[in-house]
């Protein structure tokens, strides 16, 4: 139960329009939760209903996707868009090709991707978008047909200036292509209507990375500000997708020893510390399983099963593969193991049990939409550039990224600080980005 009346009003309305959506609504518990102090203090936004509209979004779309596979097989699926919240500007948020995709999923990512991007002091309001459609196994000519047709209803909802969507799990850099070419086709324009762009039509420099290396940039300041570092410290990051191939090469770089990743299948473990040119050929090139690296290096271990990899030792963890991967055993593990601090790549990969485990036990925690907004950071950065017809260098975007993720670092710790909460990293993250849209919210009047 919340403790306040009114929020505790929200929620059960919000599960009442939602049932049988538990990640959606973990996700905005946990933000009700932090409104409690931002309530008291601000009235105005109770009687403006700012919270009754912010859990209900603007718009969610639901649509056929068909398409004919290699053996001439029609298959179909269902695509998800959820445009929830464009009071500081066009919704963005990626989109999630995933057998588990539903949507109650597409609400609980959309529903953090307002807070995420508001974290992000850029001009983004928050959207998120997907299909259960499983890209694993598929030709390269099935992944084309699908995400053409997904696209030809997508187009109709999205813009350069309306919604601009981006990659997730199970969408990197060769479907953001299809897709785009598909939406150029239909259109008839080269806009900047996506972002996580290939280099040569469009993408910024460090967009790849940028959720990786903004993770660590985010965690490499929460350390600090504790008299920490990476220097020397054992790191084990979960999944080996874009978020943690890119964060485990950061963290290396930062003078950590990355020594655990994993996939759905199982992880591996190299003491010596993971070897990344390795898992790129796997993983980006191959796209094969994690457990091939062994094969390459001996010394190392492959364990069947996605939750072994937190009983190894670590003085760091940064999840980076999916939502509720570390429940209240595995927490515990990890302090029991001396870990001293958690950073999420992975959208809500820790279970609220999960994050109190941590918190009572002064682990240093940074939530997923403060440590991994690096992401969509730069796909804004991108949609600057598209603008302006002009691309950075690599330098002058990642010198952006690190510059906002230790912002958002700041504005976060700072908004726990001036609310009674110093510390919580959580409650700042989630007032600090809700302020700002609330306020927008507010200025723009009840029906707008
Ligand atoms: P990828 O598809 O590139 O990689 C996902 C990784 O996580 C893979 O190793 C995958 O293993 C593993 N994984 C996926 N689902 C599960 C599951 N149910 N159980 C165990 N492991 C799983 O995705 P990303 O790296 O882009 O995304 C990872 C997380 O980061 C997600 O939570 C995403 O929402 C979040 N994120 C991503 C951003 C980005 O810019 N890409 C931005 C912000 C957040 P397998 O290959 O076996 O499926």
């Amino acid at each position: 139960m919340l403790a306040n009346p009114y929020l505790q009003g929200v929620f059960d309305a919000v599960i009442k329009r939602n049932p049988a959506e538990p990640e959606f609504h973990q996700a905005v518990k946990e933000v009700l939760e932090s409104l409690e102090p931002v309530v008291q203090k601000h009235p105005e936004y109770v009687s403006a209903g700012i919270i009754d509209r912010i859990v209900e979004p603007e718009r969610f779309i639901s649509f056929r996707v068909s398409w004919v596979d290699d053996a001439g097989k029609v298959q179909v699926n269902r695509g998800f868009r959820v445009q929830f919240n464009s009071a500081i500007g066009p919704y963005k948020g990626g989109l999630r090709f995933h057998p588990s995709v539903y949507s109650g999923i597409i609400k609980f990512l959309g529903f953090e991707q307002i807070f995420k991007n508001s974290l992000t002091d850029l001009p983004i309001g928050g959207g998120k978008g997907g299909s259960d459609f499983d890209p694993k196994g598929k030709s390269d000519n099935e992944i084309m047909k699908f995400c053409q047709s997904f696209m030809t209803e997508l187009s109709k909802h999205i813009g350069a200036d309306t919604d601009v969507p981006a990659g997730d799990i199970g969408v990197g850099g060769r479907e953001i292509g299809f897709m785009y070419g598909q939406y150029k086709r239909l259109r008839n324009e080269f806009t900047g209507v996506l972002t996580g762009k290939g280099l040569t039509y469009g993408g910024s420099l460090a967009r790849t990375e940028a959720t990786g290396y903004g993770l660590c940039y985010y965690t490499d300041e929460m350390l600090k500000d504790n008299g920490k570092s990476f220097k020397g410290a054992t790191v084990v990051i979960s999944g080996s997708g874009n978020v943690a191939i890119y964060a485990a090469q950061k963290a290396t770089e930062l003078g950590g020893k990355v020594v655990a990743l994993s996939d759905s299948s199982g992880y591996i473990h190299d003491p010596q510390g993971i070897n990344l040119a390795t898992v790129q050929q796997i993983k980006e090139v191959e796209r094969k399983r994690i457990s091939e690296y062994v094969n390459y290096h001996p010394n190392a271990t492959y364990t069947e099963g996605c939750s072994g990899i937190w009983s190894i030792k670590c003085d760091i963890a940064l999840p980076s593969a999916t939502q509720n991967e570390i429940d209240a055993k595995s927490a515990q593990m990890l302090v029991d193991n001396g870990c001293f601090a958690v950073a999420e790549g992975a959208n809500m990969p820790s279970t609220p049990e999960a994050v109190e485990i941590f918190h009572k036990n002064g682990v240093l925690f940074g939530p997923a939409k403060a440590a991994n907004a690096g992401g969509v950071a730069t796909s804004a950065l991108e949609m600057s550039q598209n603008s302006m017809r002009y691309s950075w260098t690599f330098e002058e975007v990642d010198a952006k990224l690190k510059n906002i993720m230790i912002n958002i670092y700041r504005e976060s710790s700072e908004a726990a600080q001036a609310y009674g909460l110093k510390g919580n990293l959580v409650a700042g993250a989630n007032i600090a980005g809700f302020m700002k849209v609330a306020q927008a919210m507010y200025s723009q009047g009840v029906a707008y």
